[in-house]
C-alpha cells in the first residue's frame, strides 16, 4: 500500500465525473435522463410488494429477461406487476397532468412512455403472461389495492387451470 499515497488522490479527481455525469446537465436534460431511466424500488412500488408478501403471495423482481423489465413477476400464477408513477407514465389523474407552463418540453416524452408501455404489456399478453399495472395514486389507499391484487391473482389462478399446459415462453431469471 506504500505506493498509492499519489495514486488515490489521482483517482478521487476523477471520481465525480465518472459517479456523476449527470450534474454537469441543465435541470431538463437531468429531468429528460431520470424519464429514461425506470425507477426501481419506489415507495408505490415497496406498498404493493409488501401487499403481496402479507397475501402470501412469493414473486420475483425486475425481470431483466422479459420486455419492459416488469417490476413485480409472480411466474406461478403467469402474472405481471408493473408499478408506474403517474407523472412519467401518464397516468389520467391530476398527478399524471405535465406543468401547463412546459407542456411542449413533457408530452412528448411522457408520451413516449406511455407508448413503450403499452407495447411492452402487449408483448408481454402475446407470450401468455397477465399484466396488472397499479399506479402510484393507487398505492394511497391500500386496503382497496389489496383487494384489486386478490381479484387480479385469484382470477389468475382460475385462467391458468383453463390453460393448463400453456407456459410462458419466458421465465424470470431471479424466480
Ligand atoms: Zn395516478
Amino acid at each position: 500500500m506504500r505506493n498509492t499515497g499519489t495514486a488515490i488522490p489521482e483517482i478521487l479527481t476523477l471520481l465525480p465525473r465518472m459517479v456523476f455525469p449527470m450534474d454537469r446537465l441543465t435541470p431538463e436534460q437531468r429531468s429528460a435522463n431520470m424519464a429514461a431511466v425506470r425507477f426501481k424500488n419506489t415507495r408505490p412500488e415497496l406498498i404493493v410488494r409488501r401487499l403481496l408478501h402479507g397475501l402470501g403471495y412469493r414473486y420475483g423482481l425486475h425481470a431483466a429477461n422479459l420486455p419492459g423489465r416488469p417490476d413485480i413477476v409472480l411466474r406461478k400464477r403467469q402474472s405481471i406487476v408493473f408499478v408506474n408513477g403517474c407523472f412519467w407514465h401518464g397516468h389520467t389523474c391530476p398527478r399524471g397532468i405535465p406543468p401547463s407552463s412546459n407542456i411542449e418540453f413533457w408530452w412528448p416524452k411522457i408520451n413516449k412512455n406511455r407508448l413503450r408501455d403499452r407495447r411492452v404489456r402487449q408483448e408481454l399478453k402475446r407470450q401468455g403472461w397477465r399484466v396488472l399495472t397499479v399506479w402510484e395514486c393507487e398505492t394511497k389507499d391500500t386496503a382497496r389495492l389489496q383487494r384489486q391484487l386478490c381479484r387480479f391473482l385469484r382470477a389468475n389462478r382460475f385462467l391458468s387451470r383453463r390453460r393448463k399446459g400453456r407456459k410462458p415462453q419466458l421465465v424470470a431469471r431471479s424466480l
